[in-house]
């Protein structure tokens, strides 16, 4: 028996423009610039993250700089909502501070939660959700956003699925989630201890469109597993179960395998450990490019070849 998944290791987009995506991931949203490396399937090509002082699991929003790609929007099959959790009673100062930046945003409302729903610097949707219960995550202390309104990681995932039963069946049957509550073509789970970071929503909508590998949409969204053991007992508990899962793949900052639900969402299961510090102290995190050692033979070419990326050290607009 696997062990349980504690809720989301990290989120992973596409962006057009790495230098935009940080001006509103750092200048609007206060979140730290915990790493700059390279996509390891095309390494000519940025990964950069954001996430709390360390990039805990469970914080970091990552994103492949993919500028010459298509530009479309999400669709089934895809994750299609990215909600961070924030303090109860903060959202007064978030709308305040994105109506500041020029970031249009509007009140929404999750199975009695409040939360603000807005749109990053690539249209990805994001929700800001009233309800922190996670004391995993450690402020950054330079953040433009004060720690008592700060974003503490990751509340949940939305998944927009055309058919949702073989979905519902690998979450609840295999994976270990547990069906939480029902709002219209909208089914919460939960795994681990429930909660903020432990929470995915499935949306329900064989209309479409379907979703495509483009900017703007959310690539991937992995599942946290304490070690490489563990791991190994998901990936087996995976297979039996009809997936297609990639061997362990060395990330350097944690090791992962992959597969798709039914729905055609990807799924990532990635180790809490070693994280962002294996290669830059905690009080650099982010400032140099770095990369696996065994890219480290391409680090000239890259210099070259990789845009310059500004970390703003004001609030930055969000306009877009
Ligand atoms: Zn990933």
């Amino acid at each position: 028996m696997a062990a349980t998944i504690p809720g989301i290791h990290h989120v992973t987009c596409i962006t057009g423009d790495v230098q935009k995506c940080t001006d509103f991931y750092v200048g609007v949203l206060g979140l730290r610039f915990v790493k700059k490396s390279i996509n390891q399937d095309l390494p000519d090509t940025y990964h950069i993250y954001f996430g709390d002082y360390l990039g805990s699991p469970g914080t970091a929003m990552t994103f492949f700089g993919w500028p010459t790609w298509p530009k479309q929007r999400s669709g089934s099959g895809q994750v299609t909502t990215v909600a961070f959790q924030v303090p109860a009673g903060s959202l007064g100062f978030w709308s305040n501070r994105l109506q500041k930046l020029g970031v249009d945003h509007e009140k929404s409302n999750r199975f009695g939660t409040e939360a603000l729903a807005l749109r990053d610097a690539d249209a990805i949707e994001i929700e800001l959700v009233a309800e922190a219960a996670d004391d995993r995550w450690t402020p950054w202390p330079d953040s433009q956003v004060d720690k008592e309104n700060a974003i503490r990681g990751f509340h949940s995932v939305t998944l927009t699925l055309a058919e949702t039963a073989a979905s519902f069946d690998l979450l609840t049957s295999t994976m270990g989630f547990r069906k939480k509550s029902v709002d219209g073509k909208r089914t919460r789970f939960e795994t681990g201890e429930g909660g903020p970071h432990a929470v995915v929503d499935v949306v329900e909508s064989p209309e479409g469109p379907l979703g495509e590998e483009s900017i703007g949409t959310v690539h991937h969204v992995a599942w946290r597993t304490a070690d490489a053991d563990s791991q190994k007992a998901w990936r087996e508990r995976l297979i039996m179960a009809g997936r297609n899962v990639t061997p362990l793949i060395d990330r350097w900052y944690f090791k992962s395998i992959y597969y798709r639900e039914p729905g055609g969402v990807l799924f990532e299961i990635a180790t809490d450990g070693p994280g962002f510090t294996v290669d830059e102290p905690a009080e650099k995190l982010g400032t140099t490019l770095s990369l696996p050692p065994w890219f480290q033979v391409r680090r000239d070419r890259l210099d070259e070849i990789l845009p310059p990326i500004v970390v703003p050290t004001t609030a930055t607009t969000g306009a877009h």
